[in-house]
């Protein structure tokens, strides 16, 4: 697996920096980290970058979000796919003392999954953890180094055999894999740059 990692590393390395270590490397912030991951689900790291600007500009601790009015959460935050939602989980941060370090606890916050916990985990707090969403999920069992049902199978797996190394690092370089070359229905296999380690397990029609 060192090997494939590594190429596909130089293959996406030109395709963008993660959301959440963006906003860390210019906050050093575990609560903006917190918020940007939330609002990054299932929306494009553009978008929720832009998003982020703006709403920062008013929050900038969990407290502020006490002065802001749902409605107004909401307006900023639109663009954001569920955004109805996530300014829900956002207004219920408001009394948080501080952002826990620990995936036990993340994951008890609203909005908060295993796969958030993890990235809030690994960036803010330098946390050896693995984030598998289903872009890592899914290209993990194609390379066949799983074979697992689920992400949470696929995390354990993870954890038990994927080199230390990597833990940090996989969930951005499979997302943007698996949103660019190695995508859900019909995967690029013809350009992959790891085609010749990959047994395409599961993998029935190719571009
Ligand atoms: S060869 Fe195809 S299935 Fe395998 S990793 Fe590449 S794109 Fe995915």
């Amino acid at each position: 697996m060192n090997k494939v990692l590594s190429i596909i590393e130089e293959h996406v390395k030109e395709l963008g920096v993660p959301m959440a270590e963006e906003v860390y490397k210019i906050t050093r912030d575990p609560f903006k980290v917190l918020v940007s991951t939330i609002l990054s689900a299932r929306t494009r790291d553009e978008t929720t970058s832009r998003v982020c600007k703006e709403l920062f500009k008013k929050i900038k601790k969990p407290s502020d979000l006490k002065k802001i009015s749902l409605k107004e959460l909401r307006k900023i935050i639109k663009p954001i796919n569920f955004y109805k939602n996530k300014s829900r989980y956002l207004k219920e941060l408001s009394s948080l003392k501080r952002v826990p370090d620990t995936l036990k606890e993340l994951v008890k916050l609203p909005g908060v999954g295993r796969k958030t916990a993890n990235i809030v985990l690994n960036v803010a707090f330098g946390k050896p953890s693995i984030a598998v969403d289903t872009h890592v999920h899914r290209v993990m069992n194609r390379l066949g180094y799983v074979k697992t049902k689920k992400p949470k199978e696929t995390e354990k797996e993870l954890r038990e055999k994927l080199p230390k190394k990597w833990w940090s690092k996989v969930n951005y370089l499979l997302v943007l894999f698996g949103q660019h070359t190695c995508t859900p229905i019909s995967p690029w296999c013809s350009k992959c740059p790891v085609r010749e380690h990959c047994p395409q397990i599961g993998v029935t029609r190719t571009r």
